[in-house]
């Protein structure tokens, strides 16, 4: 029988795959954060993705509960790395690469030396990097930088949103050019002059009189609010200066706008006072009385000088008692910082005294606590607790701070790596080159001119000439810029002038909140009228920004290296 012949693969057997020890490692740091992201869900999540991978065999988990990722003391962590050195574990599964650490730095050690070292494969699920892909190596810088930029985004861009949001709702108010209470204009433009209105001078009166009799603001605003005496909006909206509806119906008066809208407003003994305020950082504030522009008796007068007068001594000595009584108030840290969400309004900071336990102090809205008021009919309405502001005010801080100090180290460690040095080597290199070709197309240039004048070179040669290196000399100018933006983007000088960065280091060991730190820190804290929410602005935002940007573009830039 003839043999056929008949073509005999070789049979490849599929070799059994070799098995890896693989460990999970879970970590959470405080109770906040357990519900959303347990050790259990970690661990959980984990197993299910070890049980899709033939080649990896569960072995057990390590579980750090408790600890903060900046800390790399925990004792599994230590089991971990211990386990690696004795080669008893050969590949680590993460949730994510946070689970590890929060610090970035320490992190990259252990990526980039101990696994590299002992050859361990490491997995982090939620990055989608395993070591033992082919593009792993790339990919380790650029998950550093992932992680560091997610871990920012969370916890910054909602606040800011609502931020933003609000102040634009603040912007947004109708500014009409409204006549003080009490008056009214008439004419237009250059012509136009204050005339009194009887019905609010009466009230401007009055409350004039009743100061002077010696009743205070707060009797002022109550005696108002009793008898229903129209407020500046309902008033505006009587005379047909607002048009808005919901002023039709009255609403109540406010201590702050009596005193500083009436009582001390010098317009009522006919002064009119221009420039009382300057707009800084984009904010109104108000200057100091000897730098307004006063123009005396512009207008008729409804207060009469030494009324006037005897109201402003009350009122300073009033402020004075409420200053030395304040000499056991302690330090008010957030000073010129709380608003009110809804009205802009600064936020005032209450005392209640308390004979057994430590005073407490409060902050709250006095003019949107008055129509709450109104509105709820009479009864307690909440106050936001200075205690629980300064937890989440430390807290923002804290993360703030932690975030920058490592945005700055990474930075620093990027700009510092080969591939960075190389690049700036190289840039130097290139521009030493392109500066002497600037140098030399206008000796060109020169000599061509000279040789021009000394008839050498005829009018056409010359102009020949001249376009040739004329356009050289552009050209490396236009080469040299370039090259100034691309050292720019491989140097350490963005970082070092970076002053979000600067403040955060100036701030880096800070464990209590003072007025210092959030003076520099701290833009804008706002609380809604019923005191339920809270929001803070910090300071820096677009130096912040600017760290975020060179994150992700040195990032990207470390990765193509
Ligand atoms: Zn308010």
């Amino acid at each position: 029988m003839a043999r056929k012949s008949r073509w005999n693969p070789q049979v490849i057997e599929q070799p059994s795959p070799v098995l890896i020890d693989t460990w999970i490692y879970g970590r959470i740091s405080s109770d906040q954060e357990k519900n959303a992201d347990s050790v259990d869900n970690q661990i959980a999540l984990a197993t299910e993705y070890i049980a899709t991978k033939p080649d990896l065999v569960l072995r057990g988990a390590f579980r750090d509960d408790g600890y903060s990722g900046t800390r790399f003391d925990r004792p599994d962590y230590i089991k971990m790395v211990a386990g690696i050195v004795s080669g008893e574990v050969r590949c680590v599964v993460v949730k994510d690469l946070s689970r590890l650490g929060r610090d970035y730095i320490e992190v990259g050690e252990l990526l980039f030396k101990t696994f590299v070292q002992y050859d361990v494969r490491f997995i982090s699920i939620n990055d989608y990097y395993d070591s033992a892909d082919e593009d792993a190596r790339r990919k380790r810088l650029i998950i550093l930088f992932k992680n560091l930029v997610n871990h920012m985004y969370s916890r910054n861009t909602g606040k800011q949103v609502r931020s933003a949001y609000a102040s634009k709702q603040r912007r947004g108010e109708p500014i009409g050019n409204k006549p003080p209470y009490g008056y009214v204009y008439e004419g237009k433009g250059a012509a136009r002059k204050l005339v009194i209105e009887p019905q609010g001078a009466e009230i401007v009166r009055l409350m004039f009189n009743m100061r002077a009799e010696g009743k205070s603001i707060h009797e002022i605003t109550c005696c108002m609010n009793r008898n229903k005496i129209p407020s500046p909006c309902n008033h505006y909206y009587n005379l047909g200066l607002s048009k808005n509806d919901k002023y039709a119906v009255w609403r109540p008066w406010d201590g702050t706008t009596i005193r500083r809208e009436i009582l001390q407003n010098e317009v009522y003994i006919g002064n009119l006072a221009l420039g009382k305020t300057e707009v800084r950082d984009g904010k109104n504030h108000r200057k100091p009385r000897e730098e307004w522009i006063i123009h005396p008796n512009n207008h008729p007068a409804i207060v009469d000088r030494a009324s006037f007068d005897t109201v402003q001594q009350l009122l300073a000595e009033a402020s004075e008692r409420y200053k030395k009584h304040g000499n056991h108030f302690e330090e008010n840290i957030f000073a010129g910082k709380v608003f009110c969400s809804c009205c802009g309004r600064a936020a005032v900071r209450s005392i209640q005294r308390r004979k057994t336990v430590a005073d407490k102090f409060d902050y709250y809205c006095t003019n949107c606590h008055a129509e709450l008021r109104h509105a709820l009919g009479k009864g307690k309405i909440a106050r936001f607790p200075l205690e629980a502001m300064e937890k989440i005010i430390y807290t923002e801080l804290r993360t703030r701070i932690d975030t920058c100090l490592d945005m700055g180290s990474l930075l620093d460690q990027v700009s510092r790596s080969e591939t960075f040095t190389a690049n700036r080597t190289m840039f130097l290199t290139e521009r030493r080159r392109l500066e002497q070709a600037l140098v030399q197309a206008e000796d060109l240039l020169s000599s061509a001119y000279i040789d021009h004048l000394f008839d050498v070179l005829d009018t056409r040669e010359f102009e020949l000439a001249r376009t040739k290196f004329e356009s050289d000399r552009n050209a490396a100018e236009a080469a040299l810029e370039h090259n100034r933006q691309e050292l720019d983007r491989c140097g350490l000088d963005d970082i070092r002038k970076n002053e979000c960065l600067m403040a955060c280091r100036r701030f880096a060991d800070f464990d209590r909140l003072d007025r210092g730190i959030v003076a520099a820190l701290v833009k804008r804290i706002e609380i809604t009228p019923m005191c339920r929410e809270i929001s803070v602005e910090l300071a820096f935002r677009d130096g912040f920004a600017e760290l975020e940007r060179l994150v992700s573009e040195r990032g990207a830039m470390a990765n193509v290296g």
